[in-house]
């Protein structure tokens, strides 16, 4: 079995069309989606997590390249800036996932990405600049 976090950009003309049912049906994959901003005659966007098999998930990510939806891997648009980071631990209170965590005592913070869901809830309540979310 093998997941997937991607980020899926669907040209305007393609808003309607049923991928991620596609995905379903066709390609036998479970799809969970995590965020969505559709809107009518613009560019819209699933942040979806896939899992199936691997040779239906290469067959689905052939498919929707080739209906020109572009699907990026999450963890390419969410970065940390470890250096900009003074651990300051006000952004690990608000992750829901636990992508941003502190170790206790040291209180180390950490940012693992394949946890990360983009949900942006941590870009405001860092002063520093040190979470960029690029889509
Ligand atoms: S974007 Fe959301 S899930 Fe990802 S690190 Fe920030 S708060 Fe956590
Ligand atoms: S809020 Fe920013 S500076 Fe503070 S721990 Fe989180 S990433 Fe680091």
């Amino acid at each position: 079995m093998a997941k997937k976090r991607l980020v899926l950009n669907f040209p305007p003309h393609l808003i309607d069309q049923p991928i991620t049912y596609q995905l379903i049906t066709k390609y036998q994959l479970k799809v969970n989606i995590l965020r969505a901003r559709i809107t009518p005659k613009e560019w819209g966007r699933l942040v979806i997590e896939v899992s199936g098999t691997k040779k239906n998930l290469d067959a689905a990510l052939q498919f929707v390249a080739e209906v020109g939806v572009d699907a990026k891997p999450l963890a390419q648009d969410v970065l940390w800036h470890e250096d900009r980071c003074i651990e300051c631990t006000a952004c690990t209170s608000i992750c829901p996932t636990g992508a941003l965590s502190v170790s206790r005592p040291d209180m180390r913070v950490s940012f693992r990405h394949e946890k990360c869901i983009a949900c942006e809830l941590c870009v405001p309540v860092c002063a520093y600049g040190a979470v960029e979310i690029t889509f």
